[in-house]
C-alpha cells in the first residue's frame, strides 16, 4: 500500500467492519522514519470486499452474513505452502503472493462452518450420502482398491487419491463433488462446495474457476488442462461430473442453496 491510497484504503477497512464486521489487519501506516508499505494492496482490498460480498450476497441480507459469521478478523500471515487457512471468527491468507475470490469464499465458507462448531461440513456429509472411516480406508488401500500408493498419493495421473475414501481423512464422499485429492475431507467438501455454488452458472469472479473443474472431465485421459495438470479426466468422470454436465443436479448444490436459504438449521 502506497502512502497515496492510504486514505481509500481506511475507508475501505471502515466499510468492511460497517457491513460485514470484517476486520483487516492493517500492515501498513507509518513507520518510525518512513511510510511502511506492508504486503496488502489496494486491489486486493477491492477483490475482498468483493468476494465477501458475493458471500453475504447469497446469504440474503446483510445481517444474515453477520451472525453466520459472528465477525471476522482477516490478516496477512506466513502459512506455508497454503493459500489460506481459517478457524472461527479469523481467516488468515498466505503472505506469499496474491489471493483468488475463489480462496477467499473458500477461507470464509471454513470460518462459517467453524462458527458452527464444525457442524454444517457434519451435515453435508450426511446431506449427500457420505461417511468418514478411516478403518475402511485402510483396508480399501491394503485390498490395492485405492487410486493412490498406500497410506500416501503418488504424484502421477490417475494415483492422486480421488476416489471415495481414498485419502488422509478416510472420507467417503457420497454424490458428486467437483473434485478430490489426497487432502479431501468433509471440510474442505464444505468450503469448495460453497465455492462452487458461489460461482456456479453466474458471472462472478468464481464462475470461470467453477466451470472449470467441471468442464476437466470431458477431457480425455492423459490431456493436460491448463489449470489442473494431466490426469485420467475420463475414467474420473463417473465420480465428479454431474447429470447433463449441471451442477445444480447435485446434493452439493442443493445441500447450499438450501443452507443460504434458511432451509437447513445450521446448528
Ligand atoms: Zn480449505
Amino acid at each position: 500500500m502506497e502512502r497515496s491510497e492510504a486514505q481509500y484504503a481506511q475507508a475501505k477497512l471502515a466499510q468492511l467492519k460497517g457491513q460485514y464486521q470484517v476486520d483487516v489487519l492493517a500492515d501498513w501506516g507509518d513507520g518510525d522514519r518512513e511510510w511502511k508499505p506492508g504486503l496488502w494492496t489496494r486491489s486486493e482490498l477491492d477483490k475482498l470486499h468483493d468476494s465477501i460480498a458475493l458471500l453475504a450476497n447469497a446469504m440474503g441480507e446483510t445481517a444474515n452474513f453477520i451472525r453466520n459469521l459472528g465477525g471476522v478478523t482477516v490478516k496477512k500471515s506466513d502459512i506455508g505452502t497454503h493459500g489460506g487457512e481459517a478457524i472461527r471468527h479469523q481467516v488468515s491468507l498466505s503472505t506469499k503472493g496474491s489471493f483468488s475470490a475463489w480462496t477467499v469464499v473458500h477461507e470464509f465458507a471454513h470460518a462459517w462452518d467453524a462458527n458452527y462448531g464444525w457442524n454444517l461440513s457434519r451435515q453435508l456429509e450426511k446431506y449427500t450420502g457420505g461417511y468418514t472411516n478411516p478403518l475402511l480406508s485402510y483396508l480399501k488401500q491394503l485390498a490395492g482398491l485405492s487410486d493412490s500408493a498406500f497410506l500416501k498419493p503418488e504424484n502421477k495421473p490417475g494415483r492422486y487419491g480421488r476416489r471415495p475414501g481414498c485419502n488422509r481423512a478416510g472420507y467417503f464422499y457420497g454424490d458428486k463433488p467437483s473434485g478430490s485429492n489426497w487432502a479431501f475431507n468433509r471440510i474442505e467438501d464444505f468450503a469448495e462446495s460453497v465455492a462452487m455454488y458461489m460461482g456456479w452458472g453466474k458471472d462472478n469472479d468464481l464462475s470461470s474457476w467453477a466451470e472449470a473443474r467441471i468442464k476437466r472431465y470431458l477431457l480425455a485421459n492423459g490431456v493436460s488442462d491448463k489449470n489442473f495438470g494431466v490426469d485420467n479426466w475420463a475414467d474420473y468422470a463417473k465420480l465428479f461430473y454431474p447429470d447433463n454436465g449441471d451442477y445444480t443436479k447435485t446434493k452439493r448444490w442443493q445441500f447450499v442453496d438450501d443452507l443460504v436459504n434458511g432451509r437447513i438449521s445450521m446448528s
